[in-house]
């Protein structure tokens, strides 16, 4: 038997990391068994789907690497087929008109609870032959066959029942015309022949009503595996409409796709003690029997610690080429200064993330901005002036521009002020910066240059006369 999996998305906000995890596991278990993987769009539901949610998660998918076999298909392009079938359910009983108005059923199904004692009710369209011939609006309902309990395997979660009183007659088809979720995702799954249906544990309370449309279609049920949650730290389900999960926003802050994917598979899944894997590891070493019952939490901490562990991965070129890009799309013009090449090797290793590094390199082709808050509330003092004037001085005396002879003139500073090393070091990182926390500053100091470091100390020392400090 071909393995065929899917992810099958609804376009009703952003990607986050627990859609994109369950993507990562379909793709995965279809790759590790020589299968295919199948991207759908399901995006019946008009109101709330987005054409910019469908972009991106084409876009997401591309940027993890993450290739489907087929698709993407879109649900909005298959109303003729789903009312097809539809239509034969309707003609061999599977499936019946309902005229009831939401106002109406609701009354007539309080009022059998009262009485019945909250049994499930089923209108009396259910067993109503008489056409009704008028234009009055109707769903289309499921017929489900009493005294049926509903049982399926859940790989993560064993067997589970769902007993036979507990589903009413359900919409299939709205009264718009258009077929609802559960039945889209039978159909699709059936015309597509997916073997393994794998995502979140949000649906498995739709499952027993997907089980009882392919029993009416028979066709085959998939195998079933539901991924337990994702929380943030505080215990909340993570959701599309929290951006701050959007997989996108990870790309701009400068997180490699590689950390990202290694994360992900992390977070509900395991291998022994094994943190790091490639992606040929992960293809082959991915199983469903290792999948976590219990909720995850996202934690930035490790995501950052994997991140780093990538970027000291990265090939020169590489890194050389995301700078470059960051800087071109910042309009910052980067032959005025230290080679990138240069540069990028005394950060990366303190950085979490592309973007940290590029901000830091930035202090090299940039003025600094001074934030009034953080020099006047934290660090300006009595001898902040003077530092400025006698490094101004001393630095005019250099004829070879070394980090031996920096660092030979902070030490004369620092002695003859008789203050200690930090201090005189913020004042300068300051005031060549901008920035409270750099890599070391006689390194700052030597890349950035004299004319640079002369100009950046005359600047700090106006700004400091023109406030008034
Ligand atoms: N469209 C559903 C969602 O975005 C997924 C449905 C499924 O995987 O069966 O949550």
């Amino acid at each position: 038997m071909k393995i065929i999996t899917r992810f099958a998305p609804s376009p009703t906000g952003y990607l986050h990391i627990g859609n994109i995890r369950t993507a990562l596991y379909s793709w995965l278990f279809a790759r590790k068994n020589n299968g295919k993987f199948i991207l759908r769009i399901e995006n019946t539901d008009f109101k709330r789907s987005n054409n910019i949610f469908i972009k991106n998660i084409i876009k997401t998918l591309k940027w993890l690497k993450i290739d489907w076999d087929e698709g993407p298909y879109l649900q909005s392009e298959k109303l003729n087929r789903y009312n097809n079938i539809i239509n034969i359910m309707l003609n061999n009983g599977n499936a019946y008109k309902c005229y009831c108005s939401k106002e109406e059923f609701k009354k007539n199904k309080f009022q059998q609870n009262i009485t019945k004692n909250n049994i499930k009710y089923n209108c009396k369209c259910r067993n109503n032959k008489t056409i009704i011939s008028n234009n009055k609006p109707y769903t289309v309902k499921l017929h489900i066959p009493k005294n049926k309990n509903i049982t399926f395997i859940d790989t993560i979660r064993g067997k589970i029942t769902f007993k036979k009183n507990i589903l009413e007659d359900f919409i299939i088809k709205r009264s718009n015309g258009i077929p609802t979720y559960n039945f889209c995702v039978v159909i699709d799954d059936w015309d597509m022949k997916i073997t393994h249906v794998i995502r979140g544990e949000e649906h498995i309370n739709n499952t027993p009503k997907q089980i009882h449309i392919i029993n009416a279609i028979k066709a085959l049920i998939p195998s079933y595996t539901h991924v337990s949650v994702i929380t943030d730290t505080l215990g909340k389900k993570i959701s599309k409409r929290d951006n701050n999960f959007d997989i996108l926003k990870y790309k701009e802050d400068g997180y490699l796709p590689h950390a990202i994917l290694n994360y992900i598979l992390r977070l509900g899944w395991s291998y022994g003690n094994k943190e790091i894997f490639s992606l040929e590891e992960m293809k082959k070493l991915f199983n469903l029997k290792n999948l976590n019952k219990s909720s995850s939490i996202f934690t930035i901490k490790k995501l950052n610690w994997l991140n780093r562990y990538y970027l000291n991965k990265l090939s020169e070129k590489d890194m050389i080429n995301y700078l470059k890009k960051f800087f071109d799309k910042k309009d910052i013009n980067v032959n005025n200064g230290p080679k990138l090449k240069d540069l990028y090797k005394i950060f990366y290793k303190r950085c979490n993330t592309l973007s940290e590094i590029s901000n830091l390199c930035k202090i090299f082709y940039t003025n600094p901005n001074y934030n009034k808050n953080l020099v006047i509330k934290k660090y300006l003092n009595n001898n902040t002036k003077i530092i400025l004037h006698l490094f101004l001085k001393n630095i005019n005396t250099i004829k070879i521009w070394s980090i031996k002879n920096i660092d030979y003139i902070l030490k004369k500073i620092l002695f003859k002020l008789n203050i200690n090393f930090k201090e005189i070091a913020m004042t300068i990182r300051l005031a060549i910066t901008g920035r409270e926390n750099t890599p070391p500053i006689n390194n700052i100091l030597y890349l950035i240059g004299k004319k640079k470091t002369t100009h950046h100390i005359k600047n700090a020392i106006n700004f400091i006369k023109f406030n008034n400090f």
